[in-house]
């Protein structure tokens, strides 16, 4: 019998794009869930279109396209997704990870760079983050943690999630990357299991407000929304981590947490009120939208 999709990889790949026209780029879809499958590089699959599918390729190739047809994102299917430059393993139980979330770890890094510049004058360490700790607040994935963790070999960092099953998938993302050593996973709510003071809070907590929820599109409400839905305006996680940062943040540290577009006066607000001898400011995203709420202590 033969395959319904076709009998080679490119005429499987051909198939699968003609099924995904719903999607932005039906074509890139259909060859990476195809090299996602056989285990190969999409280029490979490029390469070699005349390859004669088997049976049971075939027939987990058309499952997978059925899932990506019905909604489902395509890093659940894949089981992975790129962030900071560097493949994340992904389930379900975690939110897929989004481009503007690399201002936090940019952000971080530009910080620690400048606190390095200043204890370089009184003391000889030249090792990104040397001495200081962190917490990830909501790790989900790890990605934040794990992206600050590879590009600061001298950072400590707490990843903090109240799932447990996300804290599992951000320790397999750290062994991955070989920065676990200088990971603490805590499963708990926001700081509360934190241990220790720290010099940067770093988080993406929830924050889409109840009546967003209607408006995301479908492939978002696939995600947990444990790390999505922020109560009623979408703030009341970074309000409670701000109240709670200010027991946990050590003099001279960094706050920094993402936020929604339309969030930026309320959350500035909310940190001036939380700290008011600090430098507080909204940073944008790469497209000019309100993304990241700043908190520098004196
Ligand atoms: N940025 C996410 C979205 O696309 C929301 C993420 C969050 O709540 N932390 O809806």
């Amino acid at each position: 019998m033969l395959p319904l999709c076709g009998e080679t990889w490119g005429e499987a790949a051909q198939w699968a794009a003609a099924q995904l026209q719903n999607t932005d780029c039906p074509r890139l879809e259909a060859e990476l869930l195809l090299s996602t499958l056989l285990g190969v590089p999409r280029t490979t699959v490029l390469a070699h279109p005349e390859t004669v599918l088997s049976e049971a390729v075939a027939a987990a190739y058309v499952e997978y396209v059925r899932r990506r047809c019905s909604g489902e994102p395509l890093p659940y299917i894949r089981g992975h997704a790129e962030f900071f430059g560097l493949n994340f393993f992904i389930t379900p139980d975690v939110l897929i990870p989004r481009p503007e979330t690399e201002l936090l770890v940019e952000e971080s890094l530009a910080w620690m760079r400048e606190r390095l510049e200043v204890s370089r004058r009184g003391t000889s360490s030249s090792v990104l983050g040397a001495g200081l700790r962190a917490a990830d607040v909501g790790t989900g994935s790890g990605c934040i943690a794990v992206a600050l963790a590879t590009s600061a070999p001298g950072l400590h960092l707490y990843a903090i999630d109240l799932s447990s099953p996300a804290l599992w998938v951000s320790q397999v993302n750290a062994e991955r990357h070989g920065v676990a050593d200088r990971i603490t996973f805590l499963n708990g709510d926001l700081l509360t299991p934190l241990p220790a003071s720290v010099d940067l809070i770093v988080s993406n907590p929830p924050y889409v407000a109840e009546n967003e929820w209607s408006l995301l599109p479908s492939s978002v409400k696939r995600e947990p929304t444990l790390a999505l839905l922020g109560g009623p305006d979408g703030l009341n996680p970074l309000r409670d981590l701000l109240l709670q940062s200010g027991a946990h943040l050590r003099a001279g540290g960094l706050l920094l947490a993402e936020i929604g577009e339309r969030q930026g006066a309320a959350s500035l607000e909310l940190a001036r009120a939380a700290f008011p001898g600090a430098h507080c400011s909204v940073l944008p995203d790469l497209s000019g939208k309100d993304r990241v709420l700043k908190v520098r202590l004196e």
